[in-house]
């Protein structure tokens, strides 16, 4: 979605933060079309903070968070991909394509609900060209137990064997997990509860996750369960999230020379 005629006078290609102002301006918009939570926008921020100290790009701790998250959905049973506001608003068409390619539904799961919300969501995401869209009819769902959010209302969430949860929070990476299911987690904060209860952690920006999701999944779609499987074996998730708060500390040495070296000039 291309920013609005003010935004681009004031926001042109060239600038250095345009990529992330043009998000933020989809975050935006989403609250203004009911898909994103007001609550949505401070995730967001948080999100963008840690984006920062990570240098904006897919790290290679994330690369293999990526390869053994798509290794896990290839040999999974019944996979399902959780969807809430901020991502539908963010990647609607990305995240519909890793969806078909992978064959794996999209369930909207949401922490604040408002009326009007699951269907402007529904909206986003059929434009996108998806079909069956879980989360909607409330008769087909049933609640999870240890949650008080409105999260706890599932419908194949509740069989699933792995749940991938992008931008999550904490209470339901826990209940899930208390419910023996994988987790992957897509959290740009390594720190976060969801980062250290799931599985699979990849700290990364969902706008770059999900396109390296499409390109891994092509990839990994050719081998077989054996090859699969010793992705799987081969990762370690603490160790990753260790690996990439060494990534974390230094860059900013780096950027902590850089800024000295820019006083001397
Ligand atoms: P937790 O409960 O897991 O400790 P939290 O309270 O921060 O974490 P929320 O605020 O519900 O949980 O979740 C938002 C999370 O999503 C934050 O950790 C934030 O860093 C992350 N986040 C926000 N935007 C993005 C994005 N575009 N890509 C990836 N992660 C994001």
């Amino acid at each position: 979605m291309a920013l609005n005629e003010k935004q681009n006078n004031s926001v042109p290609d060239s600038h250095p933060r345009y990529q992330s102002l043009k998000f933020r301006h989809k975050i935006i918009d989403g609250m203004k079309n009911l898909v994103v939570a007001e609550a949505g926008l401070i995730a967001h921020g948080r999100g963008e903070c840690f984006d920062y100290i990570l240098g904006e790009k897919t790290t290679k701790t994330a690369r293999s968070a990526i390869k053994a998250a798509i290794a896990a959905l290839l040999l999974a049973e019944k996979p399902v991909i959780s969807v809430n506001g901020n991502v539908a608003a963010l990647v609607p068409n990305e995240l519909v394509t890793l969806s078909k390619l992978l064959n794996i539904p999209l369930e909207i799961n949401l922490f604040y609900h408002k009326e009007g919300r699951i269907k402007a969501i529904e909206d986003v995401l059929t434009k996108a060209g998806a079909a069956d869209i879980k989360g909607i009819n409330e008769d087909k769902m049933i609640e999870l137990e240890g949650l008080e959010s409105s999260r706890r209302k599932v419908e194949l969430i509740a069989k699933a064997d792995i749940i991938m949860v992008p931008l999550e929070d904490g209470d339901r990476t826990e209940a899930l997990k208390k419910l023996n299911k994988k987790v992957i987690a897509v959290d740009l904060n390594p720190l976060s509860r969801t980062s250290l209860w799931a599985d699979i952690t990849i700290v990364d920006n969902i706008v770059r996750v999900i396109p390296e999701m499409i390109k891994k999944a092509k990839e990994l779609k050719k081998l077989d369960k054996k090859q699969l499987e010793e992705i799987i074996k081969n990762y370690n998730n603490k160790l990753n999230i260790q690996n990439t708060l060494d990534l974390i500390i230094e860059y900013i040495n780096k950027q902590k020379e850089k800024a000295l070296e820019d006083v001397k000039l």
